[in-house]
């Protein structure tokens, strides 16, 4: 076999936290990552961009039905 092996899929979630004085954070929920346009789960992190001064995590959707995907190779 050549090359790397391809990863299985698992789900991405992301934590929404309750922000409470002294540093005491309640998780809420766990809600999964989606893309916009064709609401798939098939998304993998992308990155990390500068926004400003913060950073952000990028997503990339790998739905291959997705309309999002006609103008790029591997989707966004
Ligand atoms: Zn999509």
């Amino acid at each position: 076999m050549v090359g790397r092996k391809i990863k299985p899929f698992t789900p991405l979630y992301s934590e929404i936290l309750i922000e409470l004085p002294e540093r005491r954070n309640i998780l809420l929920e766990n809600i999964p990552i989606r893309c916009p346009i064709c609401r798939s789960v098939h998304v993998r992190s992308n990155g990390i961009q500068k926004r400003g001064k913060t950073r952000v995590v990028c997503y990339r959707c790998y739905n291959r039905d997705c309309p999002f995907r006609i103008h790029s190779a591997g989707g966004k």
